[in-house]
């Protein structure tokens, strides 16, 4: 059989089967062949030893799709970052940096504004306007209200995704939503893993639907990035198409004075604020770079 691992505890892996079914499993045999510990996330094959006490041994992990550093998780396809709208107001420069954070490993981001029960439409388009511009995926939603959930499952169906965002903004409302109410009732395993008794923060995939899952991750207040100053403008992609009318080659659009990217800035064609988090975001990667030599 093949599955996921969902969780990992002292030595025993919760291995999901993809629909309703979870296993508890010992990986004995594959540190021997090939010293690779299994991770959260990994698809695996295994063997049911006991298919009523749902024991079983973990045989092989299939080949890995990718590994984040940060957060640590493998086979990730997507992540969603999670922002209220307003209570509290978007801290857009913490989302500009988690963009550039995944965008460096290169997992697709699409960006949740919830708690839209609290704003008008004006506050919607704007920001709309700001993120699909830099060529993201933007959905609009309210726990409260059931609002913009239905696209929002539809966008995760099939896929890993990692849940991510700030505390305060409503992940723990979504997630509850999404949990289908049968994943909590499963019985024994299912219970005893939400439990969590002898568990410390390990991260943990939740089944959402099947062959979906979310992994949870802790809320994040700030975040650290370290690459050279002049890569940060790849990973602003709106910028790339007025890069042709620089005046040098690698113009990081900063204090050049023929830039195609400050000039679309000036005649509205970029965002004020995406340009403003580039700056701030790139000056800080300047300053580390010279306090290392
Ligand atoms: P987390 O820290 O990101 O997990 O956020 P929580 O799910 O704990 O929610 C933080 C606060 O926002 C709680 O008081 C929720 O009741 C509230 N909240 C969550 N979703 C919504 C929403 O759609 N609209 C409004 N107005 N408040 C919400
Ligand atoms: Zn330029």
């Amino acid at each position: 059989m093949t599955g996921k691992i969902i969780k990992g505890i002292a030595g025993f892996y919760y291995v999901h089967d993809g629909s309703s079914r979870i296993y508890e499993c010992r990986a004995k045999g594959i540190f021997r062949n090939r010293k690779i510990k299994p991770l959260v996330g990994d698809d695996v094959e295994f063997t049911v030893l006991n298919e009523e006490q749902s024991e079983g041994n973990i045989d092989a992990i299939l080949p890995r799709k990718n590994q984040l550093i940060r957060p640590a998780s493998v086979n990730v396809d997507q992540a969603l970052v999670v922002f209220a709208i307003t209570h509290p107001e978007p801290n857009l420069n913490l989302l500009d940096r988690f963009l550039v954070m995944m965008g460096t490993q290169d997992v697709p981001v699409i960006i949740c504004f919830n708690k839209i029960d609290l704003c008008g439409g004006e506050q919607m388009d704007i920001y709309r306007s700001i993120y699909e511009k830099a060529g993201y995926q933007v959905v609009f939603i309210s726990t409260y209200e059931e609002a913009g959930i239905r696209e929002l499952r539809e966008l995760l169906r099939g896929k890993t995704t990692v849940l991510a965002g700030p505390s305060g903004v409503g992940k723990s409302s979504l997630t509850n939503f999404l949990l289908p109410e049968a994943a909590m009732e499963t019985g024994g395993i299912s219970e005893k893993i939400q439990r969590g008794k002898h568990t410390t923060r390990h991260s943990q995939l939740f089944c959402v639907d099947d062959h979906t899952y979310l992994m949870d991750t802790p809320g994040f207040s700030s975040l650290y990035l370290d690459m050279p100053p002049q890569e940060l403008k790849d990973y602003f992609c709106e910028f790339t198409p007025y890069e042709d009318e620089c005046r040098f080659l690698g113009c990081v659009h900063v204090g050049e004075k023929v830039c195609g990217v400050k000039n679309a800035l000036k005649e509205g064609k970029l965002s004020r604020s995406r340009y403003d988090n580039y700056l701030l975001i790139y000056e800080e990667l300047k300053e580390k770079e010279r306090r290392k030599y």
